[in-house]
């Protein structure tokens, strides 16, 4: 009998079936991962992969990256909430457009201490009826990607959105709706603490890494969103109209798995 994971290489266009190598894999792991981070990281996290450092507590000025000074008295609350605190006000968020049209607010699913973080764009219409993400067509796919390499939602894995309300007619959200959710899901991060985050496709992307490039220029390398190993992939929705890139996604994943690898015998290795 086939595996999920069987179906979903099959579903990818994969087969023969793939099955990813566990023998060599860490030191393969941790020779590409140098490489690329050697590549990609700023001078600061060349020597290591950084691991995640939340800021001095409630201090958000302490944040690295595009955070705006601590006059900002609305991220300056956001970034000292719980995640009671942040739920509660993710629900009640009335601060950009998208909350005229919404039904539900989409905060966020999975497990709160995860290694793992997948980041999509924004809620679809079947998110924003039931108040969970990737729970559509799209999330049928993304819930095979990560059975593909034996994750499933809810268990080490979080999943959430750059923005929390659905953009009408599934159109991109507007910079400034992003701009506006950004604080929710910098705290998101910050309370997960994820080793590694997967940007679902280019508007994960761009508002994950404050710079507009293509899938293409982004994949393959570790990057990093204030200071988390950060890998970007095509979007499960996009991987739905566009078959030619299924395998690419699966190469992006097979990189994932092995930056996971090497993230964590980083953080046993001893000093
Ligand atoms: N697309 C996204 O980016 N997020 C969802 O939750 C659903 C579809």
């Amino acid at each position: 009998m086939r595996s999920r994971r069987d179906e979903m290489l099959i579903e990818m266009g994969l087969t023969p079936v793939w099955h990813l190598r566990r023998a060599d894999f860490q030191a393969e792991a941790e020779a590409e991962i140098a490489s690329a981070v050697a590549v990609e990281a700023p001078a600061a996290h060349r020597s290591t992969i950084a691991p995640y450092a939340p800021p001095v507590s409630g201090d958000p000025s302490s944040a690295t990256g595009h955070s705006p000074p601590l006059s900002d008295e609305r991220r300056f609350t956001i970034m000292r909430m719980d995640w009671k605190a942040l739920k509660e006000t993710v629900a009640g968020c009335r601060d950009c457009a998208l909350h005229a049209r919404r039904n539900k607010t989409v905060f966020g699913v999975g497990d709160e201490n995860a290694d793992w973080m997948f980041v999509g764009e924004g809620p679809g219409a079947d998110e924003d009826a039931q108040g969970e993400p990737f729970v559509g067509q799209a999330g049928k796919l993304l819930d095979n990607m990560l059975a593909a390499i034996d994750l499933e939602r809810g268990s080490d894995v979080y999943i959430c959105n750059v923005v929390k309300c659905r953009p009408p007619g599934n159109r991109n959200p507007e910079p400034d709706e992003a701009l506006k959710c950004e604080p929710y899901l910098q705290r998101q991060i910050e309370l997960v603490k994820p080793k590694l985050i997967v940007a679902l496709g280019r508007v994960a992307a761009l508002n994950l890494l404050s710079r507009d490039a293509s899938i293409a220029s982004l994949r393959g390398k570790v990057l990093e969103y204030k200071g988390t190993p950060l890998i970007v992939t095509y979007h499960p929705a996009y991987l739905l109209r566009s078959l030619q890139d299924k395998a690419k996604a699966w190469e992006d994943l097979c990189f994932a798995v092995k930056t996971m690898a090497a993230l964590r015998s980083a953080e046993t290795a001893p000093i």
